[in-house]
C-alpha cells in the first residue's frame, strides 16, 4: 500500500487496511523525526523514547504532547527536518485562526497529497472533476514554490476547475460573482457562508443550487446550516480542519458524525493525557501523517471534542468525532449596523509585529473593543501605537479600542479558547456542546 494509492482515491476496503496503512505511515514518521528533527529527537531522548517503542496508535501515549506554544519559540532549524531547505518549502502562517501566530512549512508534494484527501471528502458530496468549484477564504499571495504546476494542467483540460472569492469582500458582492460564475460546488468558511446565503435568500432571485456547500476552518451552527441551506438551495456539509494538520475529519452523509481522516492523521481525543471514552469530550491531539518536512507528532491543536464511535454506522471504515468545538470567530455589530468580520482587525495585525506573540479580540459593548496581547518581549510606545492607530482607522470615531497588555492569555482547562468573541450577539451562543449524535452541531 503506498502514497500514490491515497493520491488515486481508491477506496479502503476496511478498518483493519485503514490501521494498518495508518501503523506503517507512523512508524515511518516517527523514525524520520527522530533522525531528521532536533526538536523531535531531544523529546524522545528526554523521556527514555526509541522509534522502536512505537509501533502503533497505541503506543503514541508514551509521546507527551506538544502545544503551539512550544512550536512558536523554537527557530526554524529545530523543527524542520535536516537535509530540507526551508526556503524551498511552502510557509504558511496561522495569524488569523489561533491568535498565536506560528508558521507551518510543507514542499509542494505534500500540500497535494494533503489536497487529495480532502477531494476525496468532496467526492463523498458528489464532488466531480468536471465541477467548478468556488471557494471563499483568505486569499493569500501566491507562494513562489506552490508553483501550481498539476492545478494548471489540470484547468487546462477543464478539470478541478476553480474560482477564489476573498472572505472580505462585501457580501453583497461575493452574491453577484457567485451568480455570475454559477459554480456547481461551493467551499469555504462556515458563518461567511451562512451571511451569503442570507443575502441570496433577500434578493428573489432563483436559488444558486450548487451540488453542494461544504464548509470549513469554522464551526458550523444550527443557524447557519438552516441559512446556507435555505440561501443556496442544496444540501451542507462540513469538514473539520487545521492550518498544521490539513483535513482532520469530514461529516459523515449519513449520520451527521465526523468521519476522521484515520490514513493522513492520527487523532486522538484526550483529557489530562488519557484518551477519554466514547461520548466523552476532551482535547484534540493530533500527528500529521504525511508532514515530513516540518512534523507534527502529538500536538494539540487547541480545540476541544466529543469522540464517537470507532467505526461509522454507514459502514465507511473510519473512526468519528460527535462533535468538534473548533474555530469560532463572531462578526461584531458596530453602531450604525455595520457588521465587522474580525479577520478585518486580523489582517492589520499581520505578521510584521514580531512582539505579538498571542492575541484576542473582545467586543465588551457594541462600541468598546478590546485587544488582548501576551508581547514575546515588551512593546515600545511607538510599536503599540503602530498597532492600535490602523485599528482605529477601520473601527471609526464611534468605536473605542482599548489595547491590553497581559502577560499571557490561558484557556480555561479543557474549554475552547476563543480568539475573536463578541459579548454584543455570538452566534455561538447556547449550544450544547456535549450533546451528542451530531457533527458541530446540527
Ligand atoms: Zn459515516
Amino acid at each position: 500500500m503506498s502514497l500514490a494509492r491515497a493520491l488515486l482515491g481508491r477506496p479502503r476496503r476496511d478498518r483493519a487496511d485503514v490501521l494498518s496503512f495508518q501503523s506503517s505511515q507512523l512508524r515511518r514518521l516517527v523514525s524520520h523525526a527522530y533522525r531528521n528533527v532536533p526538536y523531535y529527537r531531544s523529546l524522545f531522548d528526554a523521556h527514555g523514547i526509541r522509534p522502536a517503542d512505537i509501533r502503533t496508535a497505541a503506543d503514541m501515549q508514551l509521546l507527551p504532547v506538544t502545544s503551539k506554544r512550544d512550536m512558536q519559540v523554537l527557530p526554524v532549524d529545530a523543527v524542520v527536518a535536516r537535509g530540507t531547505d526551508p526556503t524551498k518549502l511552502i510557509a504558511r502562517r496561522t495569524t488569523g485562526s489561533t491568535g498565536e501566530p506560528l508558521t507551518i512549512r510543507r514542499s509542494y508534494l505534500e500540500e497535494l497529497v494533503l489536497g487529495a484527501f480532502r477531494k476525496r471528502a468532496l467526492q463523498a458530496y458528489g464532488w466531480r472533476r468536471t465541477d467548478l468549484q468556488a471557494e471563499i477564504e483568505e486569499v493569500e499571495a501566491r507562494h513562489p514554490r506552490d508553483h501550481q504546476r498539476l492545478q494548471r494542467v489540470l484547468h487546462a483540460a477543464g478539470l478541478h476547475r476553480r474560482i477564489s472569492l476573498h472572505a472580505l469582500l462585501p457580501v453583497e458582492e461575493i452574491v453577484r460573482k457567485l451568480r455570475k460564475a454559477r459554480p456547481t460546488v461551493v467551499t469555504g468558511y462556515a458563518a461567511v457562508l451562512a451571511r451569503v446565503g442570507e443575502a441570496m435568500q433577500g434578493d428573489d432571485l432563483p436559488p444558486l443550487r450548487p451540488r453542494f456547500v461544504a464548509t470549513h476552518s469554522e464551526v458550523l451552527t444550527p443557524l447557519m446550516r438552516r441559512q446556507i441551506i435555505e440561501g443556496f438551495g442544496a444540501p451542507v456539509f462540513t469538514l473539520y480542519d487545521s492550518y498544521e494538520m490539513h483535513l482532520i475529519a469530514w461529516e459523515c452523509g449519513e449520520t451527521g458524525q465526523l468521519h476522521t481522516c484515520d490514513d493522513s492523521v492520527l487523532v486522538e481525543i484526550v483529557r489530562d493525557g488519557r484518551p477519554v471514552g466514547i461520548g466523552e469530550r476532551g482535547d484534540v491531539v493530533a500527528t500529521a501523517l504525511h508532514s515530513l518536512a516540518m512534523p507534527f507528532l502529538r500536538y494539540a491543536i487547541g480545540d476541544i471534542a466529543t469522540r464517537g464511535a470507532d467505526a461509522c454506522s454507514c459502514g465507511a471504515p473510519f473512526a468519528t468525532l460527535q462533535t468538534v468545538q473548533g474555530r469560532m470567530f463572531d462578526y461584531f455589530p458596530l453602531p450604525g449596523g455595520r457588521l465587522l468580520h474580525p479577520y478585518e482587525i486580523i489582517a492589520l495585525l499581520g505578521d510584521k509585529h514580531a512582539w505579538i506573540r498571542q492575541y484576542q479580540l473582545i467586543q465588551e459593548q457594541r462600541d468598546r473593543i478590546v485587544l488582548r496581547v501576551a508581547p514575546s518581549a515588551p512593546p515600545s510606545a511607538a510599536q503599540l501605537e503602530v498597532v492600535a492607530s490602523a485599528i482605529r482607522r477601520l473601527l471609526g470615531t464611534e468605536v473605542r479600542l482599548i489595547v491590553d497588555l497581559v502577560d499571557d492569555l490561558p484557556a480555561e482547562p479543557s474549554s475552547k479558547f476563543r480568539v475573536c468573541r463578541s459579548l454584543v450577539r455570538s452566534e455561538y451562543d447556547g449550544i450544547d456542546w456535549s450533546a451528542t449524535g451530531s457533527a458541530s452541531p446540527r
